[in-house]
């Protein structure tokens, strides 16, 4: 070969190993005549220490590490912006990724608690006609690397809870959203129990089936909105492939295997989904599901035409919802002045 051919030669692109599992490291250890055991110190290094070099990993022999580090990196989303909200002190984080696409995470603080929520693709293609990253398009599904990150990149905060309701619907993601779930809960990964971790879906009924057979015990949230298909038809076009019923069947299902309360979340829309005979089709839907309600007064989302409901409309929905449902909260927002709320995730910037 010529020597400008050479130089002009691209080196091989290094494997990230930030996204694989014991079972791929394993076989990569495999192939570099490794014992298997270093798989799950290699596991262990980056997900529950954060290692990021291969110099970090000291019980690793020098030769190993170098060996590494020649076929292998351990990547990390690159954090563009943070905005702080000066009202809840939530935090919405901009990240970009290897490809130059960004996503949102946002971090939200209550008493204890901190709660991190995640994206799981760049985007949306389900165009909720209320959702600010429904607007947004869908660009791709973000990796099991990418999704771990976000959590990774946020480890000094003392996170106690996960959601899956950032950017995306995970369940159109699964086999990456899946390994990453998987990740999250493994004790050589980042050690978050089942039900520190809920995942929220626009409601994908073949999928709700499959993750209750996952044995991964996770809280499951349905973003519902309408009591009806009529009115959620309008608002989450998924619902014309898989109508209520269908919807609510899976819901039960999931319930029965994994023997944790689902939770609807129910975002409150001014003159659209917020009348007394709303509030009586939710009740009359949800009868004998064991559930918790969550109302969520609608955020503002710039260029779109929906509004909140008045307060005394949102206060008459929720009394009349409770006690006929066993448990109903009303969600007041976190970040909604750093546009961080719930439908308002859109990287602008
Ligand atoms: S509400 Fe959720 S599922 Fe619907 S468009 Fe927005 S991100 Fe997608």
């Amino acid at each position: 070969m010529e020597t400008a051919q050479l130089l002009t030669q691209k080196p091989p692109k290094k494997i990230n190993l930030k996204g694989l599992w014991i079972e791929d490291l394993e076989r990569l250890l495999r192939e570099l005549g490794e014992k298997r055991y270093r798989a799950r110190q290699l596991a262990s290094w980056i997900y529950a220490k954060g290692a990021t070099e291969f110099d970090q990993m000291t019980d690793f022999p020098k030769k190993l590490r170098k060996k590494l580090s020649q076929i292998a990196s351990i990547d990390s989303i690159k954090l563009v912006k943070k905005q702080v909200s000066p009202k809840d002190f939530s935090e919405k984080y901009l990240f970009e990724l290897s490809d130059g696409e960004k996503i949102e995470t946002v971090l939200m603080r209550e008493g204890k608690r901190v709660t991190v929520c995640l994206s799981t693709q760049v985007g949306c293609p389900l165009g909720c006609t209320f959702c600010a990253t429904g607007k947004m398009g869908f660009k791709r599904n973000l990796t099991t690397g990418e999704i771990v990150d976000q959590i990774l990149a946020l480890r000094r905060e003392r996170i106690t809870h996960l959601v899956l309701m950032g950017m995306g619907e995970p369940l159109l993601n699964y086999d990456n959203v899946l390994k990453a779930l998987r990740i999250i809960n493994h004790e050589l990964g980042l050690s978050f129990a089942g039900k520190a971790i809920t995942l929220s879906t626009a409601g994908i009924p073949p999928m709700i089936r499959k993750l209750a057979e996952e044995n991964l015990r996770i809280g499951l949230a349905i973003s519902l909105n309408a009591p009806t298909d009529e009115k959620r038809d309008q608002l989450m076009p998924i619902n014309r492939k898989y109508p209520l019923k269908e919807l609510i069947a899976s819901v039960r299902y999931f319930k029965q295997r994994v023997k944790r309360r689902v939770t609807f979340e129910y975002v409150l829309i001014k003159e659209i989904n917020d009348f007394k005979k709303d509030a009586q089709t939710l009740s009359q839907l949800l009868q004998g599901l064991p559930c918790k309600i969550n109302l969520i007064p609608y955020n503002r989302v710039p260029d779109l035409p929906y509004q909140r409901s008045s307060e005394e409309k949102i206060l008459a929905f929720r009394d009349y919802l409770y006690p006929r449902c066993p448990v109903v909260t009303l969600r007041l927002s976190k970040g909604e002045d750093i546009l961080a709320a719930c439908g308002q995730l859109r990287t602008q910037s």
